[in-house]
């Protein structure tokens, strides 16, 4: 059995990029978020640049299961994904699958007034997908978004995260589909 340098430099490479992904979304996972995401948070802190990271949750999503089915939440996951990709297109920056519902996105160099305009944008592009939710308060699938930014008060990634969870907490206790900042 023959296999060449060029098929075994072909599978390592497709080997690395699953290893590295969200097998449903293709978005990266959560171990590859945490490996970037400490090395951009250091950079940014020795260049004192702006970095901000925005958390987004889908809206009463078990609810989305329950009543179109498992299939249904997964494609629209999918669609989510996709339409980051679309909307979050500065250099340098990515998304994550962070949870089942939640995806990470990491902007770096971009002060909160940005990243702020990226996450409506985003959640404004999600509604605009005009995904049926009966069950939903807003009839339409929607999102909710948490914000924060990296200032001299951050000590390190996992304190912007937290942050950025609160954020998103108070997203949705303020009726969802919103953008929120962090106090920082
Ligand atoms: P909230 O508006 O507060 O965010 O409520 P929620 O229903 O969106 O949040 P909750 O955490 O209660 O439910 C998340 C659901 O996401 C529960 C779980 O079954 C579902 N889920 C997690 N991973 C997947 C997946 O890969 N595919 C599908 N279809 N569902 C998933
Ligand atoms: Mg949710
Ligand atoms: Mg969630």
């Amino acid at each position: 059995l023959q296999i060449s340098q060029e098929e075994i430099q072909s599978k390592s490479q497709e080997l690395e990029f699953l290893a590295n992904r969200d097998p449903l979304t293709l978005c990266l996972n959560r171990r590859s978020l945490g490996l970037k995401f400490d090395a951009l948070f250091t950079q940014a802190k020795a260049d004192e640049m702006h970095l901000s990271c925005l958390m987004v949750d889908i809206d009463f999503f078990k609810k989305l299961n329950d009543n179109y089915g498992h299939a249904f939440g997964d494609l629209c996951l999918v669609r989510a994904a996709q339409l980051i990709r679309k909307v979050v297109t500065m250099p340098g920056a990515f998304a994550a699958r962070y949870g089942g519902e939640e995806f990470a996105i990491i902007l770096p160099a971009t002060p909160e007034e940005v990243a702020h305009d990226v996450a409506t944008r985003l959640a404004t592009a999600v509604r605009t997908l005009d995904i049926p939710h009966v069950a939903s308060s807003k009839g339409r699938v929607t999102v909710s978004i948490g914000l924060a930014t990296s200032t001299a008060a951050v000590n390190d990634p996992q304190q912007l995260l937290k942050c950025c969870d609160e954020a998103l907490y108070a997203a949705k206790a303020a009726g969802r589909n919103k953008v929120r900042s962090s106090s920082l």
